[in-house]
């Protein structure tokens, strides 16, 4: 077996590619440097049926032999988030960075395992999104949760995870049989403003079908919402059925770009 890569090769491996993807699709950038950590598979995963959904997949399921979970984080561009805060609406490019950024996360979870392949470790994968219960609305297989659990983030009111660099952006997932270790990246218990007991509440404010509560969150409203962007917008309409995008709640929020329960 060779020997095995770092987390610091993996972090660096991660950003040059998604810089040679913003150059190679010439469209001025829909992403900056990405984020990435790392876990060891140990009780803590157990919790996940628990606290996500009791349908959870845990990470031995995707791969029996899997040592480690690795979770990162793409963040947009601030010039993305600026367009897509107007309005009630997401805007063209809002779609269009979601469908292509979905396509990168496939492809540096791709190459990721193809790396950790090449030092002689196999890993266990699972696709962006829509891996989920339709019923349910609930993921299988939740990058968030695991993002959570490896210290990538943490939740914020909107559900979403606020990382070092913020809530806007996307975040992929996959395990691997490499004992990476614990590479935690953000560093304060609570990352959003409410939970931290100071005062916030503008995702709350910003949601156009009001699905966000400082202790509820109305899972149907919001993706009631997301479909409705989806089959009513026609600028949407060349876009895959799959983009279910909205975004408001994480445009220009205070929690967007940074973690802003660290400058308190
Ligand atoms: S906008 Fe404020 S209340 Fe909402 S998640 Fe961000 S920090 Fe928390
Ligand atoms: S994505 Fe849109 S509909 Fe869903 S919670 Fe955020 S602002 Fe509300």
């Amino acid at each position: 077996m060779a020997s095995k890569p770092t987390v610091h090769a993996l972090r660096r491996f991660v950003e040059q590619l998604v810089e040679s993807e913003r150059t190679r699709q010439g469209i001025g950038g829909w992403w900056k440097k990405p984020l990435l950590a790392t876990g060891v598979v140990d009780d803590r995963f157990e919790a996940l049926p628990r606290i996500a959904f009791r349908e959870h997949l845990l990470p031995q399921d995707l791969l029996a032999t899997a040592r480690s979970v690795v979770v990162f984080f793409i963040p947009f561009q601030k010039e993305l988030i600026k367009e897509n805060k107007k309005g009630e609406r997401p805007c063209r490019s809002w779609g269009v960075a979601y469908v292509q950024t979905n396509e990168l996360i496939g492809k540096v979870s791709d190459a990721l395992g193809d790396l950790l392949a090449q030092h002689g470790y196999k890993s266990g994968l699972t696709p962006a999104t829509h891996n989920f219960d339709e019923i349910q609305l609930m993921a299988r297989w939740s990058h968030k949760h695991l993002g959570h659990m490896v210290g990538l983030g943490r939740f914020g009111v909107h559900r979403m995870l606020i990382t070092p660099m913020g809530c806007a952006g996307r975040l992929g997932s996959l395990v691997t049989e490499a004992d990476l270790g614990d590479h935690p990246l953000i560093e304060t218990p609570e990352a959003c403003l409410l939970k931290a007991g100071r005062e916030c509440g503008k995702c709350i404010e910003a949601c156009p079908v009001h699905a966000i509560k400082e202790n509820d969150f109305a899972r149907r409203g919001c993706w009631d919402r997301l479909k409705e962007n989806r089959s009513t917008l026609d600028y949407f309409a060349d876009l895959p059925e799959s983009t279910h995008v909205c975004g408001k709640c994480a445009a220009l929020m205070p929690c967007s770009f940074k973690n802003p329960v660290k400058e308190l």
